[in-house]
Protein backbone atom coordinates (compact mmCIF):
# COMPACT_ATOMS: atom_id res chain seq x y z
CA UNK A 1 0.00 0.00 0.00
CA UNK A 2 2.26 2.96 -1.20
CA UNK A 3 0.63 5.91 -1.16
CA UNK A 4 -1.26 5.18 2.50
CA UNK A 5 1.81 3.74 4.16
CA UNK A 6 3.64 6.73 2.60
CA UNK A 7 1.22 9.39 4.25
CA UNK A 8 1.54 11.16 7.45
CA UNK A 9 -1.79 12.49 9.47
CA UNK A 10 -2.05 15.00 11.94
CA UNK A 11 -5.41 13.25 13.22
CA UNK A 12 -5.20 10.37 15.75
CA UNK A 13 -8.47 9.02 14.72
CA UNK A 14 -7.31 9.34 11.21
CA UNK A 15 -3.93 7.88 11.81
CA UNK A 16 -5.53 5.28 13.40
CA UNK A 17 -7.75 4.48 11.21
CA UNK A 18 -4.95 4.33 8.64
CA UNK A 19 -2.44 2.25 11.05
CA UNK A 20 -5.67 -0.39 11.12
CA UNK A 21 -6.16 -0.49 7.12
CA UNK A 22 -1.50 -1.10 7.07
CA UNK A 23 -2.69 -3.87 9.38
CA UNK A 24 -4.99 -5.60 7.20
CA UNK A 25 -7.39 -5.15 9.65
CA UNK A 26 -11.08 -3.83 8.82
CA UNK A 27 -12.94 -0.69 10.41
CA UNK A 28 -15.13 -1.22 13.10
CA UNK A 29 -18.91 -0.03 13.16
CA UNK A 30 -17.69 1.51 16.14
CA UNK A 31 -14.49 3.51 14.99
CA UNK A 32 -16.14 4.44 11.28
CA UNK A 33 -19.07 6.69 13.33
CA UNK A 34 -15.89 8.19 14.97
CA UNK A 35 -14.43 9.00 11.56
CA UNK A 36 -17.51 11.00 10.76
CA UNK A 37 -16.22 13.96 13.11
CA UNK A 38 -12.59 13.90 11.93
CA UNK A 39 -11.14 16.49 9.78
CA UNK A 40 -12.86 16.39 6.54
CA UNK A 41 -9.39 16.71 4.50
CA UNK A 42 -7.61 14.43 6.91
CA UNK A 43 -10.40 11.92 5.94
CA UNK A 44 -10.15 12.41 2.75
CA UNK A 45 -6.12 12.34 2.09
CA UNK A 46 -6.19 8.98 3.44
CA UNK A 47 -9.33 7.70 1.08
CA UNK A 48 -7.59 9.24 -1.65
CA UNK A 49 -4.27 7.28 -0.79
CA UNK A 50 -6.45 4.40 -0.52
CA UNK A 51 -7.83 4.45 -3.70
CA UNK A 52 -5.00 5.50 -5.42
CA UNK A 53 -3.18 2.70 -4.18
CA UNK A 54 -5.85 0.53 -6.03
CA UNK A 55 -6.20 2.51 -9.54
CA UNK A 56 -3.01 5.02 -9.32
CA UNK A 57 -4.52 7.98 -10.47
CA UNK A 58 -6.86 6.51 -13.02
CA UNK A 59 -10.62 7.48 -12.57
CA UNK A 60 -13.40 5.88 -14.73
CA UNK A 61 -16.17 6.84 -16.46
CA UNK A 62 -18.62 5.40 -19.49
CA UNK A 63 -20.84 6.12 -22.29
CA UNK A 64 -24.23 4.97 -21.09
CA UNK A 65 -27.67 5.86 -21.35
CA UNK A 66 -30.37 5.01 -18.57
CA UNK A 67 -33.67 3.11 -19.53
CA UNK A 68 -36.54 3.65 -17.63
CA UNK A 69 -39.08 1.83 -19.60
CA UNK A 70 -42.09 2.60 -17.01
CA UNK A 71 -42.61 4.34 -13.73
CA UNK A 72 -46.27 2.48 -13.16
CA UNK A 73 -45.41 1.04 -9.84
CA UNK A 74 -47.51 -0.75 -7.08
CA UNK A 75 -45.51 0.17 -4.35
CA UNK A 76 -45.62 3.14 -3.01
CA UNK A 77 -42.05 4.26 -1.22
CA UNK A 78 -42.16 6.75 0.55
CA UNK A 79 -38.96 8.61 -0.13
CA UNK A 80 -39.71 7.98 -4.28
CA UNK A 81 -40.59 10.70 -6.40
CA UNK A 82 -40.58 8.80 -9.51
CA UNK A 83 -43.21 6.11 -9.45
CA UNK A 84 -46.93 6.84 -10.45
CA UNK A 85 -49.86 4.73 -10.66
CA UNK A 86 -51.64 3.32 -13.47
CA UNK A 87 -53.96 5.45 -14.78
CA UNK A 88 -51.89 8.86 -13.46
CA UNK A 89 -51.75 11.69 -16.04
CA UNK A 90 -48.03 11.90 -15.83
CA UNK A 91 -47.72 7.71 -16.03
CA UNK A 92 -46.20 5.96 -18.90
CA UNK A 93 -45.30 2.90 -20.33
CA UNK A 94 -42.42 2.63 -23.26
CA UNK A 95 -43.21 0.89 -26.40
CA UNK A 96 -40.86 -1.45 -28.35
CA UNK A 97 -39.66 1.50 -30.49
CA UNK A 98 -39.38 3.94 -27.43
CA UNK A 99 -36.90 1.30 -25.63
CA UNK A 100 -34.84 0.63 -28.72
CA UNK A 101 -34.73 4.35 -29.22
CA UNK A 102 -32.55 4.38 -26.44
CA UNK A 103 -30.01 2.26 -27.64
CA UNK A 104 -27.62 5.31 -29.21
CA UNK A 105 -24.51 3.48 -31.61
CA UNK A 106 -21.78 5.42 -29.03
CA UNK A 107 -22.93 3.96 -25.85
CA UNK A 108 -20.94 0.46 -24.50
CA UNK A 109 -23.37 0.02 -21.35
CA UNK A 110 -27.33 0.55 -20.33
CA UNK A 111 -28.94 0.95 -17.47
CA UNK A 112 -32.16 -0.31 -16.94
CA UNK A 113 -34.34 0.20 -13.75
CA UNK A 114 -37.96 1.26 -13.46
CA UNK A 115 -41.33 0.52 -11.75
CA UNK A 116 -43.38 -2.81 -10.90
CA UNK A 117 -45.83 -2.40 -13.90
CA UNK A 118 -49.25 -4.11 -12.45
CA UNK A 119 -49.81 -5.42 -16.08
CA UNK A 120 -46.30 -6.91 -17.10
CA UNK A 121 -45.82 -10.72 -16.61
CA UNK A 122 -41.67 -11.54 -16.65
CA UNK A 123 -41.42 -12.38 -20.49
CA UNK A 124 -42.07 -8.38 -21.14
CA UNK A 125 -39.47 -7.28 -18.58
CA UNK A 126 -37.01 -10.45 -20.86
CA UNK A 127 -37.96 -8.74 -23.43
CA UNK A 128 -36.84 -5.38 -22.57
CA UNK A 129 -33.07 -6.97 -22.39
CA UNK A 130 -33.73 -8.85 -25.44
CA UNK A 131 -34.76 -6.29 -27.71
CA UNK A 132 -31.73 -4.13 -26.32
CA UNK A 133 -29.15 -6.92 -26.76
CA UNK A 134 -30.48 -8.23 -30.18
CA UNK A 135 -30.11 -3.92 -31.28
CA UNK A 136 -26.52 -3.80 -29.98
CA UNK A 137 -25.06 -7.35 -29.01
CA UNK A 138 -22.28 -5.64 -27.90
CA UNK A 139 -23.58 -3.62 -25.01
CA UNK A 140 -23.15 -4.47 -21.64
CA UNK A 141 -26.74 -4.44 -20.10
CA UNK A 142 -27.09 -3.81 -16.27
CA UNK A 143 -30.80 -4.43 -15.64
CA UNK A 144 -33.55 -4.56 -12.47
CA UNK A 145 -32.46 -4.07 -8.84
CA UNK A 146 -33.33 -6.13 -6.24
CA UNK A 147 -36.20 -5.47 -5.73
CA UNK A 148 -37.69 -6.12 -9.26
CA UNK A 149 -35.96 -9.27 -8.93
CA UNK A 150 -38.02 -10.06 -5.61
CA UNK A 151 -41.07 -8.90 -7.71
CA UNK A 152 -40.24 -11.60 -10.54
CA UNK A 153 -40.05 -14.51 -8.38
CA UNK A 154 -43.46 -12.93 -7.13
CA UNK A 155 -44.25 -13.04 -10.45
CA UNK A 156 -43.46 -16.53 -11.47
CA UNK A 157 -43.45 -18.51 -7.93
CA UNK A 158 -39.40 -19.19 -8.70
CA UNK A 159 -36.70 -18.71 -6.76
CA UNK A 160 -34.07 -15.79 -7.11
CA UNK A 161 -31.56 -18.18 -8.61
CA UNK A 162 -34.24 -19.31 -11.27
CA UNK A 163 -34.91 -15.66 -12.10
CA UNK A 164 -31.36 -14.52 -12.56
CA UNK A 165 -30.57 -17.48 -15.10
CA UNK A 166 -33.32 -16.51 -17.21
CA UNK A 167 -32.01 -12.78 -17.07
CA UNK A 168 -28.90 -13.57 -17.76
CA UNK A 169 -29.73 -16.02 -21.01
CA UNK A 170 -32.38 -12.58 -22.19
CA UNK A 171 -28.46 -10.99 -22.55
CA UNK A 172 -28.24 -9.36 -18.64
CA UNK A 173 -24.52 -8.90 -17.71
CA UNK A 174 -24.56 -7.40 -14.16
CA UNK A 175 -27.13 -5.98 -11.51
CA UNK A 176 -27.54 -2.21 -10.04
CA UNK A 177 -27.12 -1.61 -7.18
CA UNK A 178 -30.35 0.33 -6.45
CA UNK A 179 -33.15 -0.78 -3.84
CA UNK A 180 -31.07 -1.23 -1.09
CA UNK A 181 -31.46 1.76 0.39
CA UNK A 182 -30.17 1.34 3.78
CA UNK A 183 -30.67 -1.74 5.43
CA UNK A 184 -31.55 -1.01 8.80
CA UNK A 185 -35.05 -2.58 9.66
CA UNK A 186 -36.15 0.48 11.69
CA UNK A 187 -35.78 3.06 8.25
CA UNK A 188 -37.45 -0.03 6.01
CA UNK A 189 -40.49 0.21 8.67
CA UNK A 190 -40.70 3.69 8.41
CA UNK A 191 -40.12 4.80 4.44
CA UNK A 192 -40.67 1.59 2.57
CA UNK A 193 -42.63 -1.00 4.98
CA UNK A 194 -43.97 -2.84 1.51
CA UNK A 195 -40.55 -3.24 -0.40
CA UNK A 196 -37.79 -5.87 0.67
CA UNK A 197 -35.66 -5.11 3.43
CA UNK A 198 -31.67 -5.18 3.69
CA UNK A 199 -31.77 -9.42 4.07
CA UNK A 200 -33.32 -10.10 0.92
CA UNK A 201 -31.34 -7.54 -0.86
CA UNK A 202 -28.23 -9.27 0.32
CA UNK A 203 -29.31 -12.43 -0.38
CA UNK A 204 -30.07 -12.21 -3.90
CA UNK A 205 -26.72 -10.08 -4.40
CA UNK A 206 -25.36 -13.25 -2.96
CA UNK A 207 -27.25 -15.48 -5.15
CA UNK A 208 -26.20 -13.24 -8.04
CA UNK A 209 -22.41 -13.51 -7.22
CA UNK A 210 -22.59 -17.11 -7.17
CA UNK A 211 -24.10 -17.58 -9.88
CA UNK A 212 -20.92 -15.83 -11.86
CA UNK A 213 -23.54 -12.21 -12.41
CA UNK A 214 -21.46 -8.93 -10.66
CA UNK A 215 -23.47 -6.16 -9.36
CA UNK A 216 -23.17 -2.89 -8.14
CA UNK A 217 -24.35 -1.59 -4.36
CA UNK A 218 -25.62 1.49 -3.30
CA UNK A 219 -26.09 2.94 -0.14
CA UNK A 220 -29.59 5.88 -0.19
CA UNK A 221 -28.30 8.85 2.76
CA UNK A 222 -29.04 12.02 3.64
CA UNK A 223 -32.99 11.19 5.20
CA UNK A 224 -33.60 9.55 8.57
CA UNK A 225 -31.06 7.54 8.67
CA UNK A 226 -28.30 7.72 11.63
CA UNK A 227 -24.80 8.15 10.74
CA UNK A 228 -24.45 4.13 12.62
CA UNK A 229 -27.17 2.65 10.47
CA UNK A 230 -25.14 4.22 7.51
CA UNK A 231 -22.10 2.69 8.69
CA UNK A 232 -23.60 -0.60 9.41
CA UNK A 233 -24.64 -0.94 5.97
CA UNK A 234 -20.79 -0.68 4.48
CA UNK A 235 -19.99 -3.34 6.95
CA UNK A 236 -23.13 -5.69 5.78
CA UNK A 237 -22.13 -5.36 2.07
CA UNK A 238 -17.96 -5.74 3.41
CA UNK A 239 -18.99 -9.19 5.04
CA UNK A 240 -21.30 -10.07 1.58
CA UNK A 241 -18.11 -9.08 -0.87
CA UNK A 242 -15.79 -11.78 1.62
CA UNK A 243 -18.64 -14.28 1.70
CA UNK A 244 -19.58 -14.16 -2.38
CA UNK A 245 -16.83 -11.84 -4.17
CA UNK A 246 -19.21 -10.14 -6.91
CA UNK A 247 -19.22 -6.27 -6.24
CA UNK A 248 -18.16 -4.02 -8.54
CA UNK A 249 -18.85 -0.88 -7.44
CA UNK A 250 -20.42 1.21 -4.40
CA UNK A 251 -22.47 3.96 -5.21
CA UNK A 252 -23.23 6.30 -2.09
CA UNK A 253 -26.96 8.67 -2.98
CA UNK A 254 -27.56 11.82 -1.86
CA UNK A 255 -31.17 11.44 -0.98
CA UNK A 256 -32.88 14.26 -2.85
CA UNK A 257 -35.85 15.92 -0.92
CA UNK A 258 -38.27 16.67 -3.66
CA UNK A 259 -41.54 16.83 -2.86
CA UNK A 260 -41.21 13.96 -0.18
CA UNK A 261 -41.24 16.51 2.82
CA UNK A 262 -38.77 14.33 4.66
CA UNK A 263 -35.58 16.31 4.78
CA UNK A 264 -35.82 20.23 4.13
CA UNK A 265 -32.19 20.12 2.40
CA UNK A 266 -30.52 17.77 0.19
CA UNK A 267 -27.01 16.58 2.42
CA UNK A 268 -24.22 19.22 2.19
CA UNK A 269 -21.41 18.74 -0.19
CA UNK A 270 -18.88 18.23 3.27
CA UNK A 271 -21.42 15.59 4.55
CA UNK A 272 -21.17 14.02 0.73
CA UNK A 273 -17.55 14.05 0.64
CA UNK A 274 -17.37 12.43 4.14
CA UNK A 275 -19.79 9.74 2.84
CA UNK A 276 -17.69 8.71 -0.11
CA UNK A 277 -14.20 8.48 1.74
CA UNK A 278 -15.75 6.44 5.01
CA UNK A 279 -17.58 4.15 2.19
CA UNK A 280 -13.86 3.97 0.71
CA UNK A 281 -12.70 3.03 3.96
CA UNK A 282 -14.90 0.70 5.46
CA UNK A 283 -16.36 -0.70 2.83
CA UNK A 284 -12.56 -1.98 1.88
CA UNK A 285 -12.72 -4.69 -0.25
CA UNK A 286 -15.05 -3.17 -3.22
CA UNK A 287 -12.76 -2.34 -6.08
CA UNK A 288 -14.39 0.85 -6.82
CA UNK A 289 -16.63 3.74 -4.96
CA UNK A 290 -18.99 5.92 -7.26
CA UNK A 291 -19.27 10.03 -7.10
CA UNK A 292 -22.58 9.60 -8.67
CA UNK A 293 -22.46 13.04 -10.25
CA UNK A 294 -26.59 13.20 -11.13
CA UNK A 295 -26.82 13.25 -7.26
CA UNK A 296 -23.70 15.07 -6.02
CA UNK A 297 -23.84 17.56 -8.58
CA UNK A 298 -20.78 17.86 -10.87
CA UNK A 299 -18.84 20.48 -8.53
CA UNK A 300 -19.23 17.70 -5.44
CA UNK A 301 -18.66 14.74 -7.84
CA UNK A 302 -15.60 15.32 -9.50
CA UNK A 303 -13.95 16.87 -6.01
CA UNK A 304 -14.70 12.85 -4.81
CA UNK A 305 -12.63 11.87 -6.98
CA UNK A 306 -9.91 13.09 -4.36
CA UNK A 307 -12.14 11.77 -1.31
CA UNK A 308 -11.99 8.01 -2.56
CA UNK A 309 -14.02 7.94 -5.19
CA UNK A 310 -12.83 6.04 -8.48
CA UNK A 311 -15.73 6.31 -10.99
CA UNK A 312 -18.63 9.24 -11.85
CA UNK A 313 -20.90 6.67 -13.62
CA UNK A 314 -21.49 7.73 -17.29
CA UNK A 315 -22.96 10.51 -19.55
CA UNK A 316 -26.58 8.36 -18.78
CA UNK A 317 -28.69 10.23 -21.47
CA UNK A 318 -32.01 10.89 -20.07
CA UNK A 319 -31.97 10.28 -16.40
CA UNK A 320 -35.72 9.75 -15.02
CA UNK A 321 -35.67 9.07 -11.38
CA UNK A 322 -33.04 11.58 -9.74
CA UNK A 323 -35.06 14.33 -11.84
CA UNK A 324 -38.08 13.41 -10.65
CA UNK A 325 -37.01 13.85 -7.32
CA UNK A 326 -35.81 17.78 -8.38
CA UNK A 327 -32.18 16.90 -9.01
CA UNK A 328 -30.19 19.92 -10.40
CA UNK A 329 -27.90 18.34 -12.20
CA UNK A 330 -28.28 17.93 -16.18
CA UNK A 331 -30.04 15.24 -17.31
CA UNK A 332 -26.68 13.92 -19.35
CA UNK A 333 -23.18 15.23 -20.08
CA UNK A 334 -21.02 14.55 -23.08
CA UNK A 335 -18.21 12.22 -23.15
CA UNK A 336 -16.13 15.41 -23.62
CA UNK A 337 -17.91 16.76 -20.20
CA UNK A 338 -16.89 13.71 -18.25
CA UNK A 339 -13.32 13.94 -19.57
CA UNK A 340 -12.91 17.76 -18.37
CA UNK A 341 -14.39 17.08 -15.09
CA UNK A 342 -12.28 14.04 -14.34
CA UNK A 343 -8.86 16.46 -15.93
CA UNK A 344 -10.02 19.08 -13.39
CA UNK A 345 -9.74 16.80 -10.19
CA UNK A 346 -6.41 15.61 -11.35
CA UNK A 347 -7.09 12.46 -12.72
CA UNK A 348 -6.54 10.45 -15.88
CA UNK A 349 -10.28 9.58 -17.59
CA UNK A 350 -10.58 6.01 -18.46
CA UNK A 351 -13.87 4.64 -20.26
CA UNK A 352 -14.68 1.47 -19.02
CA UNK A 353 -18.01 -0.81 -19.77
CA UNK A 354 -20.55 -2.13 -17.18
CA UNK A 355 -17.97 -5.16 -16.20
CA UNK A 356 -14.92 -1.99 -16.09
CA UNK A 357 -13.00 -3.79 -19.08
CA UNK A 358 -10.88 -0.50 -20.13
CA UNK A 359 -12.78 0.91 -23.73
CA UNK A 360 -10.45 4.05 -24.11
CA UNK A 361 -7.56 5.65 -21.82
CA UNK A 362 -7.09 9.14 -22.27
CA UNK A 363 -4.00 11.19 -21.43
CA UNK A 364 -3.84 13.46 -18.13
CA UNK A 365 -4.55 16.40 -20.89
CA UNK A 366 -5.17 16.93 -24.16
CA UNK A 367 -2.93 14.29 -25.57
CA UNK A 368 -4.02 11.66 -28.10
CA UNK A 369 -5.81 8.67 -26.84
CA UNK A 370 -3.53 6.18 -24.83
CA UNK A 371 -5.17 2.69 -25.09
CA UNK A 372 -7.79 1.16 -27.10
CA UNK A 373 -10.67 -1.03 -27.21
CA UNK A 374 -10.98 -4.10 -24.62
S1 LIG B 1 -38.71 3.19 -5.08
FE1 LIG B 1 -39.05 1.63 -6.71
S2 LIG B 1 -40.46 0.15 -5.74
FE2 LIG B 1 -40.59 2.04 -4.49
S3 LIG B 1 -42.30 3.22 -5.37
FE3 LIG B 1 -40.42 3.95 -6.39
S4 LIG B 1 -40.27 2.71 -8.27
FE4 LIG B 1 -41.72 1.65 -6.90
Amino acid sequence: MGHVSELRLCDPLVAAAREQLLAGESLSQEAGVRLFDAPMLELGRLANAVARDRHGDRAYFTVNRQLNPTNVCVLACRFCDYARKPGAPDAYTMTKEQVLSHVDPEISEIHIVGGLHHKWRFDDYLDVIRWVKAKKPSLSVKAYTAVEIDFFCRLTRKPADWVLTELRAAGLDALPGGGAEVFSERVRRELFPQKIGGRRWLEIHEIAHQLGIPSNATLLYGHIETRGERVQHLIDLRELERRAPGFLAFIPLAFQPGATGLVRRQASAIEDLKTIALSRLVFDNVPHVKGYWVMLGQDTAAASLNFGASDLDGTIGQEKIAHAALAKSPVGMAEAGMVQMIREAGKIPVQRDALYRVVREYGRRDEPAAASAA
